[in-house]
């Protein structure tokens, strides 16, 4: 069960899929660069799986560290990342910053409360910072919409 410590690369044309899949908590980056040596190079370099829809991709370079994505339809994709790879998402969920993929760190809210939107500031009961980017995540609306989201197209997976 534990697959906390893979690591992933999401090729191009899986933008979504990848977003999605750092919501879940996978360390996962997405591929922008141009060639298959590059996403394979970078993949090698930094121990991460490959995650594509690229069949010509797998077919020429079989190894164990490919995950060939079949379906076209966003939710089936995410499906069957979550069932090749199943984490406890309880824990995992929404511990990444969404542009850099590291691991949060929880910041005291009451001495960074003028730092959120007013909006936010009487929901929001915990904080955490991105140490890479320094970007703010609180709870609240947010992670209320992922997970009825989630519930709703993986109900099963996310009850
Ligand atoms: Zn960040």
């Amino acid at each position: 069960m534990r697959q906390e410590g893979k690591k992933f690369i999401v090729d191009a044309m899986l933008g979504r899929l990848s977003r999605w899949m750092i919501l879940l908590g996978y360390d996962a980056v997405y591929f922008r660069g141009q060639t298959d040596k590059e996403l394979l190079e970078k993949a090698l370099e930094e121990g991460r799986i490959i995650i594509t829809r690229d069949t010509r991709l797998v077919e020429n370079r079989p190894q164990k560290q490919m995950l060939l994505i079949r379906s076209t339809q966003f939710w089936e994709q995410l499906r069957q990342v979550v069932e090749a790879f199943p984490m406890n998402f309880r824990d995992t969920i929404l511990t990444r910053c969404s542009i850099c993929s590291v691991l949060l760190e929880q910041v005291d809210l009451e001495s960074m409360r003028g730092e959120i939107p007013i909006k936010a500031r009487e929901q929001a009961t915990e904080l955490f910072r991105c140490p890479c980017c320094g970007h703010l995540y609180w709870d609240g609306t947010h992670p209320i919409h992922i997970m009825k989201q989630l519930k709703e197209n993986l109900g099963n997976i996310f009850e």
